[in-house]
């Protein structure tokens, strides 16, 4: 592992301080990933090489050439100065139009979901099929020249604010149950598709579920060939892993915890002076500084274009749990009014912790839960036995 950064690194991360330095009210408040001022910051960021720096120009992007090393100094730097990151459109979506998308679908997609115009709901998971996605029942059949959709999707984040769905289906009945799955772009509200907001413990409603009844969507609106939706879906859902647990998220919440316990006091006393307290922020600093020198390892793997297996399989349980734990550090260090919730007049920082208490506990489920990441640490990392697979009839 090399932790030295060259001239030109260096040289980068001043050019970033000093950006942000200049340009840091124009960055959109925290929730307005779609709003006007939004956008606009997207698109300085743009000009800046500072969002889809790798989206070649052609489609609206940076047109940088890969570098792992500017892009983890843009996370570290925009994550330390509160800033809200530049985005490469949907960091699920775009990577996957640019590898498997056919030239239309990268023309007509990928710069306005990068300029944050569009947006993206992930439609795979289904009632009986979450973490055994490749159980999906959601069917498609070709008439004409559309698919014609029947099924249920559920827990689709950010359905009711989507543009366009990607969507899992099931094209070919008669296949092995990998081999049988399409990957489809429907654009919400097309005729047959009818999305109904669920409630979560949060008290909002990002979650959606939603039916398709006999909803058509023309056939070229797939992604790679028919069958292959699997692989598709693949591509993707290591994009949203690698998101997920992101170690600067939960270096940076820690530091406002520890501003939290300078100021609240019991009995006249600082939390970050009473030892249980304090003892509880230093063991959470030391697995936070744990992910933080995976990341290095993860990173120095990359760069040295090697696949770095272990160290890249732990960061999304991890950074999950670590985020769910730091927030619950919040909330006993708030005493009586970490347990208020909604529009009490006595919230600290509007609520924020018990908001990204209940919020973190779901990304330990999102995106693949804590014991299917175990599962693959355990039989691909430590060479563990597999466990045994109990087909369902599809
Ligand atoms: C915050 C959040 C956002 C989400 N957003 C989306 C979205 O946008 N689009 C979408 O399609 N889905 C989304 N989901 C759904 C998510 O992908 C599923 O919840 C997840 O894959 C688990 O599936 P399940 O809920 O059906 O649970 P199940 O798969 O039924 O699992 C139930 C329990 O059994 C355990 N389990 C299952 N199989 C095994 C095994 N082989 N070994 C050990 N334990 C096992 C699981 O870990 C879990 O504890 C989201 C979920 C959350 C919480």
């Amino acid at each position: 592992m090399d932790l030295a950064y060259s001239a030109e690194h260096q040289a980068f991360r001043d050019e970033v301080r000093s950006f942000l330095k200049s340009h840091k009210d124009q960055a959109p408040k925290p929730g307005e990933r779609s709003s006007a001022a939004a956008q606009s910051w997207q698109k300085l960021l743009i000009e800046h090489g500072y969002a889809a720096r790798t989206v070649p120009r052609e489609y609206g992007g940076a047109g940088q050439q890969p570098d792992i090393l500017k892009s983890h100094i843009l996370a570290e730097e925009f994550t330390f100065a509160k800033v809200p990151p530049g985005h490469s459109g949907d960091n699920r979506i775009v990577p996957v139009l640019l590898e498997m998308g056919s030239e239309a679908q990268k023309q007509r997609f990928i710069g306005p979901t990068i300029r944050g115009e569009m947006l993206w709901c992930q439609g795979y998971s289904e009632p009986g099929s979450g973490s055994d996605l490749a159980s999906l029942q959601t069917k498609a059949h070709v008439d004409g020249d559309d698919f014609v959709i029947n099924g249920q999707k559920i827990w689709t984040s950010g359905a009711k604010t989507a543009h366009m769905m990607f969507c899992l289906v099931r094209t070919e009945p008669d296949a092995p149950k990998h081999q049988g799955i399409s990957y489809l772009l429907i654009p919400m509200g097309t005729p047959g598709m009818d999305v109904r907001p669920l409630k979560q413990m949060t008290g909002d409603s990002q979650f959606n579920e939603g039916f398709f009844t006999d909803c058509r969507v023309p056939t070229t609106e797939i992604v790679g060939a028919r069958g292959e939706g699997w692989y598709v879906a693949n591509a993707t859902l290591k994009h949203e892993r690698g998101g997920l647990g992101d170690p600067n998220q939960a270096e940076s919440r820690f530091h406002a915890i520890l501003e939290l316990m300078k100021s609240e006091t019991i009995d006249g006393r600082r939390l970050i002076d009473i030892p249980a307290f304090r003892d509880r922020a230093m063991a959470l600093q030391a697995r936070i500084l744990a992910m933080k020198f995976n990341g290095m390892r993860v990173l120095s793997h990359d760069i040295k274009g090697e696949e770095p297996g272990l160290p890249r399989w732990i960061v999304k349980l991890q950074g999950c749990e670590l985020n769910h734990q730091a927030a619950g550090l919040a909330i006993d260090a708030l005493g009586e009014l970490g347990i208020l919730y909604d529009d009490s007049p006595y919230l600290r920082d509007h609520g924020m912790w018990q908001h990204r208490y209940m919020l973190d506990l779901g990304l330990i489920i999102g995106g693949g839960t804590a014991q299917i990441q175990k599962n693959i640490i355990g039989e691909r990392a430590l060479g563990l036995p597999k466990e045994p697979k109990f087909e369902k009839q599809i």
